[in-house]
């Protein structure tokens, strides 16, 4: 059987006046990964912050688990347990170590403790070589090595879900592959359900077991991943790849 994870109906999207998202329609079960593509300024951030609360919406709804969610701040903050997100800049805390960033979470929000965590940090640090730097500051690290530990800081709430918004943006070309690495085993090896905006074409092709398209803020495409690079079914999506080569 499969499980659904996440159903969107409808869901209408403004910032003040200026209408983002338009009835956006999809959903998405467990252990799949839909690569959100589109240009810059389509709505995809939009889309990825909504679908985690961080965002307000007019009009639509979102399902969770089969479940409506009722959009109030404490509904999501729950919800947001079961769903990690990973930003383009780190948001790590710099006055706290790499330990203490990936320990913040679950001792504060899950009041879990920390002797009791520690195996757990240790094991996901080593799976992304961050071992050697749990004692340092995000100062002392360079790019990759903060979006790992952001990742790693996601992790360890076991979220049933994940969103990972253009993580490797802003990191140095050879950073980047380091980064992907990791999401691709996630993907490979959890059964995790994702959703990932992304530049990396090669990346989403590889990892995507669906493609949503997104143009000024609608689906226009919501295919299988190989058929959408084989493919694509609108003249938008073929001159958005070709942009991408
Ligand atoms: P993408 O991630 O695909 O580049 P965004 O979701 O960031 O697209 O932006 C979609 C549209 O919404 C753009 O026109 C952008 O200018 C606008 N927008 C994004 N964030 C805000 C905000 N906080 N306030 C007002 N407009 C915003
Ligand atoms: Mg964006």
């Amino acid at each position: 059987m499969t499980k659904q994870i996440l159903k969107v109906e409808h869901l209408d999207k403004a910032y003040q006046n200026q209408s983002v998202l338009h009835d956006i329609n999809f959903s998405i079960n467990k252990g799949e990964v839909i690569t959100l593509l589109g240009p810059s300024g389509s709505g995809k951030s939009t889309l990825i912050r909504t679908l985690n609360g961080l965002e307000n919406y007019q009009a639509g709804k979102i399902f969770f688990e089969g479940q409506e969610v009722v959009p109030t701040e404490k509904n999501w903050q729950k919800l947001r347990q079961k769903i990690g997100m990973v930003f383009q800049s780190y948001d790590l805390f710099p006055n706290l170590t790499v330990l203490d960033n990936i320990l913040l979470g679950p001792t504060k929000v899950q009041k879990r403790n920390k002797e009791e965590l520690l195996p757990e940090v240790v094991d996901l640090l080593k799976r992304v070589d961050l071992e050697e730097y749990q004692n340092v500051y995000p100062r002392q690290l360079s790019g990759g090595q903060k979006q790992r530990t952001a990742i790693v800081r996601a992790l360890m709430l076991h979220p049933e879900f994940m969103l990972f918004d253009e993580v490797t943006a802003s990191l140095d070309p050879e950073m980047v592959r380091g980064v992907l690495d990791i999401i691709k085993n996630l993907a490979n090896q959890n059964d995790m359900t994702m959703i990932i905006v992304t530049h990396e074409m090669n990346f989403a092709k590889q990892i995507a077991d669906r493609v949503l398209f997104l143009q000024d803020g609608s689906i226009l495409e919501d295919t299988n991943g190989q058929d959408f690079f084989d493919h694509p079914q609108t003249d938008r999506a073929q001159k958005f790849l070709k942009s991408m080569d």
